[in-house]
């Protein structure tokens, strides 16, 4: 049984195909799924399929990348956090990768929201979601500052010096489709690197659908693709990655074990 550590369902793409994905998950061991939310406008929609299905949680948080839309104060995240299925902070971080002509000093205000995610998270106790790209450095500092403990660098990219960074702040480190990619040799040597116990897996679905589906939509139902590249490149057997992640899940959002799928 595998667990989707990271899926955006409300979006366009999915939201309509909740029956046909649902049963492809199904199909596929996927047991449980973690809904992430990226804007607080978003929010009651994502935690609307948390309540729905019994085997779906979700996040709180406003994306970096997101602009114009309303700012999150700590209060308001501790508040939706309090929510029943509410499980974990973000997704939240940092992205230097679309600076649209600005200098990173001009953005502080992802800096500033970053912030003030951590700090609810440390409020509520939950977990982070964290987002970061191009912007490592600062993602790392800001984290060591505020004194975070808990989270998760999803759909990881980076070095094998940043995944040490996070594994020292107490951090799990996801890896997403993006490792079955034919030009990710480097991301593969990573995921070697990243001990099993610390290891997530997901799809970030819709997008970056694992090879053989790269280019088309991804859902959550393609996350056994993902554990079967981490379990070549550890030399495993795909069950005993399935079994850890979906171990690592737990421990990291404070799940109980498996709740059966109810459709
Ligand atoms: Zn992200
Ligand atoms: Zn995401």
């Amino acid at each position: 049984m595998y667990v989707d550590s990271h899926c955006h369902l409300s979006f366009p793409e999915l939201r309509e195909r909740m029956p046909e994905i649902r049963a492809a998950m199904a199909a596929a061991d996927v047991d449980r799924a973690l809904c992430i939310c990226t804007t607080l406008e978003e929010f009651d929609e994502v935690h609307a399929l948390a309540t729905a299905y019994d085997n779906f949680w979700c996040s709180a948080g406003v994306h970096p990348d997101n602009e114009d839309v309303r700012e999150p104060s700590v209060d308001d995240l501790i508040a939706l956090a309090a929510r029943p299925r509410v499980v974990a902070i973000g997704e939240t971080g940092l992205d230097y990768y679309r600076l649209n002509g600005r200098s990173i000093e001009e953005m502080a205000w992802q800096r500033d929201r970053f912030r003030v995610h951590i700090r609810a998270a440390q409020a509520t106790r939950l977990p982070l979601v964290v987002h970061t790209r191009s912007a490592s450095d600062d993602t790392v500092s800001i984290l060591r500052e505020e004194g975070a403990a808990a989270g998760v660098f999803h759909c990881f990219t980076e070095t094998e010096a940043v995944a040490r960074a996070a594994l020292d702040l107490g951090f799990y480190i996801s890896f997403s489709g993006i490792i079955t990619f034919k030009t990710a040799e480097a991301l593969r040597d990573v995921a070697r690197f990243v001990p099993l116990d610390r290891c997530l897996i997901e799809t970030d679905s819709p997008y970056l659908a694992p090879v053989p589906y790269r280019g088309k939509t991804n859902n959550p139902a393609y996350v056994p693709y993902v554990a079967r590249q981490i379990a070549m490149l550890k030399a495993l057997p795909v069950e005993t990655v399935a079994r850890a992640t979906s171990a690592n899940f737990e421990r990291l959002f404070q799940l109980p074990p498996l709740t059966p799928i109810t459709s």
